[in-house]
């Protein structure tokens, strides 16, 4: 970690000794730093040339340079250019052009996918001024702003400087020149990142009312990075977090996923609490959390963490998670204090439990949109904890079968590991996901019939023979029934 950065900024220190005096950009010639084109993806160098070739301007921006400077595997690899979208997809004939909100054009190579923006320019003062075409960089115009303040529309252009300027944090407004390799930090990005600090452009209560969501990334870069918020970035967030209600619930669905499914799940679950914005994202899940309920069988602080850790574990570990599984974990709580609920006013388990589900669901959409693809099977893994412990007969061999099973099961263990008592059903059906044939019969025959899931063959009603000639009634043989 920070190798690169540290012959890089030892280097340049003399560029940092008087910080108020610094003019920028500062630029790092290639001999100052470690980032070279082998680092880069090919795909990403092919993209900066083709624009470089067609004559336009073209950078490395954002997570790539900051993560590698910092020395972690950049996730992708975004270009700035002074093209605007529609250039840029006339270029590559491999194009989309993408966004409203924000435009730009996503260059693929099989998998990969090159995301191309052009310069922005801040929307911040030209709003309702029609005749800001003095602005010379300007060459589009169209920004728009809700009541909140917050930037709907964010597609005026502009240059480099401007575009450095409307980033969210210093350290992501660093560009790579791939003409001569230098790196170019128009906010100080270079420092902060020696600093571990995370520091917002410009003034932090002004750029959150732009964009409620640079709270949320904030949050995330801490929680994978490990730096510290900046005091002025931090300060307002407790008191602004509320705009993140104004946000539409899709963008929050998959800032959610970025946040928590990432690898450092726990972290980021932890300050995102710490500074007040997890209750926007989860208000069932935060409120239930605050009040301190829980049950046997389930603890949810501790489940959540579980279940956030198990994921960490994975994405650490290189394999792959479900978005789905995150999601009914931070739901599952909540759900199963719902299910408690309707039992109490009388309702039998089953529609109970499809009652909560559809309750907390219907109650969470309103703050992150879940799509059906996810939310169908985040049902079937509440669906079968409530069939897990229900192993009877051939009961257990078709659950094995079931497309969700192993995400039930995994489910189940994260339960288990978090405290709940379950009498062991994670380890028999361990046994019984391993075993032989005739293995699985003795587990079966081994499940106490008496438990209240295990009832084991129900009993027919004694059959009533007609009186024929006085004698007793007799029972009818026993026989076995699946029917949930
Ligand atoms: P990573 O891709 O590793 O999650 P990133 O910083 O590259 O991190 P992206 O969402 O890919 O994040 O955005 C690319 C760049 O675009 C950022 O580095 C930042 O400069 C800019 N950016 C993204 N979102 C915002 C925003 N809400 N406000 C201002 N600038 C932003
Ligand atoms: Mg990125």
């Amino acid at each position: 970690m920070l190798t690169g950065l540290k012959s890089l900024v030892r280097k340049a220190t003399s560029l940092f000794a008087s910080p108020k005096a610094q003019t920028y950009p500062i630029i790092i010639p290639r001999s100052d730093h470690s980032l070279s084109r082998q680092n880069l993806s090919p795909n990403a160098v092919k993209v900066l040339y083709r624009l470089n070739k067609a004559g336009f301007d073209a950078f490395l921006v954002g997570g790539c340079v900051r993560d590698h400077l910092i020395g972690i595997e950049p996730k992708d690899f975004d270009v700035v250019t002074n093209a605007t979208p529609e250039e840029v997809h006339t270029i590559f004939s491999n194009s989309r052009l993408i966004g409203r909100r924000f435009k730009l054009v996503h260059v693929t190579f099989g998998r990969e996918i090159i995301e191309v923006s052009t310069f922005r320019a801040n929307s911040a003062q030209d709003d309702n001024d029609d005749d800001d075409t003095q602005n010379t960089s300007l060459k589009g115009k169209d920004s728009a702003r809700s009541a909140h303040g917050i930037v709907l529309r964010d597609n005026v252009y502009g240059n480099i400087e401007e575009d450095a300027e409307r980033r969210d944090f210093t350290f992501n407004a660093l560009y790579y020149n791939v003409k001569d390799f230098s790196i170019h930090d128009y906010c100080g990005g270079l420092k902060d990142i020696e600093h571990k600090q995370i520091r917002i452009i410009g003034d932090a209560r002004q750029r959150y009312q732009e964009d409620p969501v640079r709270m949320l990334r904030a949050i995330r870069f801490a929680g994978k990075l490990g730096f510290e918020l900046e005091a002025e970035t931090a300060a307002p967030i407790k008191e602004m977090a509320h705009l993140l209600d104004h946000i539409p619930p899709a963008r929050l669905f998959e800032e959610v996923l970025k946040l928590l499914g990432s690898g450092n799940g726990i972290e980021t679950f932890r300050l995102l609490r710490q500074y007040g914005l997890f209750r926007y994202l989860f208000p069932d899940t935060d409120a239930l959390l605050q009040s301190g309920w829980k049950r046997n069988d389930i603890d949810p602080e501790a489940f959540i963490l579980q279940g956030l850790k198990n994921t960490d574990d994975r994405i650490q570990s290189g394999k792959t998670t479900a978005p789905y599984f995150l999601y009914a974990v931070l739901l599952w709580p909540s759900v199963a204090l719902r299910h408690e609920e309707f039992q109490a006013q009388g309702m039998p388990a089953t529609p109970a439990l499809h009652q909560a589900a559809n309750m907390v669901l219907d109650n969470q959409v309103a703050s992150t949109a879940i799509p059906r693809r996810f939310s169908t099977p985040m049902r079937e893994i509440w669906d079968m904890q409530y069939r897990l412990p229900k192993r009877y007969g051939k009961r257990a061999f078709l659950l094995l079968e079931h497309p969700r099973f192993r995400a039930g099961f995994d489910f189940l263990l994260i339960r288990e590991l978090s405290g709940a008592n379950l009498d062991g059903l994670g380890d028999w059906w361990e046994k019984f996901q391993h075993g032989t044939e005739s293995q699985q019969r003795e587990l079966i025959k081994s499940i106490d019939l008496f438990t209240k899931d295990n009832e084991g063959p129900k009993k027919r009603r004694p059959r009533r023979r007609r009186k024929s000639n006085g004698n007793a009634t007799s029972t009818a043989p026993q026989s076995e029934t699946f029917d949930e």
